[in-house]
């Protein structure tokens, strides 16, 4: 089995993973608590602690109802069921660390538009009400910090007693290996991807599920949906549209291509999405703010245009590698690095890094449309309160920390080829500034 690198060092995984394991669970609790029962006030749910102590916050941490495990039960099978078997074309990964190529089913727009059609219909012919799912919110979190937990311990037996490929291994430190995880791919059977499954199928499509469920709330409890939730739920459709459009390229990134499916990503992509990327929404369900039709257009379009330029980005930068840098970027040649390194098994293979385009301004200027398009859907919410802002703060923190550690690997993988994109392409995400 091929070794596992470590991510980071010792230390800092054990911090993290405390830190995620001690501190994220109550996190998730507490910001829903604070949305759905403390008007989205900080001092409100800070008051009610400082009374009630520690019993009121174990008060507070809903039990996981049978409900909540149904209707979990009952989504993660049937996203499932459309990633076995939805009907997609044939589509090869990136040629892994140690020389593999996984191979995945490209049907994630189509489960995308079969997840969403069928939530819309079940609620329309008067089968199922999303509204259920709002109202046991607080259990279906608390469910799913518990079952994550225990997927986690599944997917560590499996890196170690049944491993996909040759893409596992292990650091020799138990904490890491659970923490960071052990395969790169692990798999049900030849075809059932499992990280597929946890980042786009469940994780990123409860997204979608989610934001349409707050919406539908807003609407039966007040008779109208306000224009800023229009807003908010319309730029976080378009986002997780744009996600499943482009869902190939998502298997070309970092979090498929690098991170193996450990408790870092895993609880992340199970738990944090469905509770925290959601949570603008969740806000205003009960704070209906009406920001008048030309505001709020003015937000949308912003907030559509970063969500391309987003696109656009990651769109240039494969585009540019699947044409092997002849494609034209911005209506010119590429100005490009061949740049050539050694995988784990000794092989020596190149890729092309683009130096021109978006990936000319910065080395990550992606991560700014992203940023500001997370701050356009939250913004509908106004400023009365911080904590609808929470997942603008903590998406820029993961997205400046990410910058690093990609930076790391790609030096340590292309070496003085590295050196030489950072010399001709100097910031890091903000150009002219970091
Ligand atoms: P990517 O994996 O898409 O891009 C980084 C990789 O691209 C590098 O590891 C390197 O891989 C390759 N690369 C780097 N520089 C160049 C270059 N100049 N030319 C060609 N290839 C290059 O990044 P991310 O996974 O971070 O982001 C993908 C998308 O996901 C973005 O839109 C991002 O905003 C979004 N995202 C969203 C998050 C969220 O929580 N909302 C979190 C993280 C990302 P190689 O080894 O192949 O050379």
């Amino acid at each position: 089995m091929a070794e596992a690198k470590m991510v980071h060092s010792p230390t800092l995984t054990y911090f993290s993973m405390l830190s995620l394991l001690t501190l994220c669970p109550p996190f998730v609790i507490l910001l829903w608590y604070t949305m759905v029962h403390a008007n989205g006030s900080i001092l409100q749910t800070w008051d009610y602690l400082r009374q009630q102590g520690l019993r009121g916050f174990l008060e507070m941490w809903p039990k996981p109802t049978a409900v909540a495990w149904k209707i979990i039960a009952c989504y993660g099978v049937f996203e499932a069921a459309l990633q076995l078997w939805l009907p997609g074309r044939r589509v090869e990964g990136p040629i892994s660390p140690a020389g593999n190529r996984p191979v995945y089913k490209a049907n994630g727009l189509a489960a995308y538009a079969v997840t969403l059609i069928t939530y819309l219909s079940l609620w329309w012919f008067g089968i199922f009400n999303p509204i259920i799912v709002y109202d046991h919110l607080g259990e279906i979190f608390s469910a799913l910090i518990f079952g994550s937990f225990i997927f986690c311990i599944l997917l560590y037996i499996k890196g170690h007693v049944a491993p996909s490929s040759t893409d596992c291994g292990s650091s020799g430190n138990m904490i890491i290996d659970f923490y960071w995880g052990m395969e790169l791919y692990p798999r049900i059977g030849k075809n059932f991807d499992i990280k597929v499954f946890t980042n786009c199928r469940f994780g990123m499509m409860s997204w979608s599920v989610l934001a349409l469920t707050y919406c539908i709330k807003q609407y039966e409890a007040n008779g109208r949906v306000a224009d800023s939730m229009l807003v908010n739920t319309a730029l976080m459709l378009v986002y997780v549209t744009k996600f499943f459009w482009w869902e190939v390229g998502y298997w070309n990134t970092m979090d498929i291509a690098h991170d193996r499916a450990g408790f870092y990503i895993c609880w992340g992509c199970l738990v944090w999405v469905p509770s925290i990327y959601t949570s603008p929404g969740m806000y205003l369900v009960n704070h209906p703010v009406d920001l008048g039709t030309q505001l709020a257009l003015y937000i949308l379009a912003a907030g559509i245009l970063c969500i391309y330029i987003n696109y656009d980005c990651d769109r240039q930068r494969q585009e540019f590698r699947r044409t092997n840098g002849k494609g034209l970027v911005w209506g010119k040649a590429p100005s490009k690095i061949v740049a050539t390194y050694t995988t784990t098994s000794g092989e020596t293979k190149s890729s092309l890094l683009l130096t021109s385009g978006w990936w000319g301004l910065s080395r990550h200027f992606h991560y700014v449309p992203e940023i500001l398009a997370a701050f356009f859907w939250t913004v509908p919410a106004l400023f009365n309160h911080v904590l609808p802002y929470f997942y603008v703060v903590f998406l820029t923190i993961l997205l400046f920390d990410r910058a690093k550690r990609d930076d790391d690997r790609c030096r340590s993988k292309y070496g003085k080829y590295w050196k030489l994109y950072c010399e001709k392409v100097p910031y890091r995400i903000v150009p002219g500034v970091y």
